[in-house]
């Protein structure tokens, strides 16, 4: 289950599938420490940024990744 603001929604449809795969496969786990694939839950505008939040596919925690729009 996915959940989107509208206007996160309009961007991500526009990302190439290529680059969500890249995207979602850069996120930084803050308790592994690593940079890890995430299951992706949630988006959302952050003033310039498309924030990605979803959980770390190693250990589950919150991943937020920040993309520059
Ligand atoms: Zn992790």
């Amino acid at each position: 289950m996915t959940t989107f603001t509208p206007d996160a929604r309009a961007i991500w449809d526009q990302v190439p599938e290529a680059m969500r795969t890249k995207l979602l496969d850069s996120g930084f786990c803050s308790h592994c420490l690593a940079t890890r694939h995430f299951a992706l839950d949630e988006a959302e505008i952050r003033g310039k940024d498309l924030a990605l939040i979803g959980k770390c596919g190693t250990c589950g925690h919150r991943v937020v990744r920040l993309v520059e729009i």
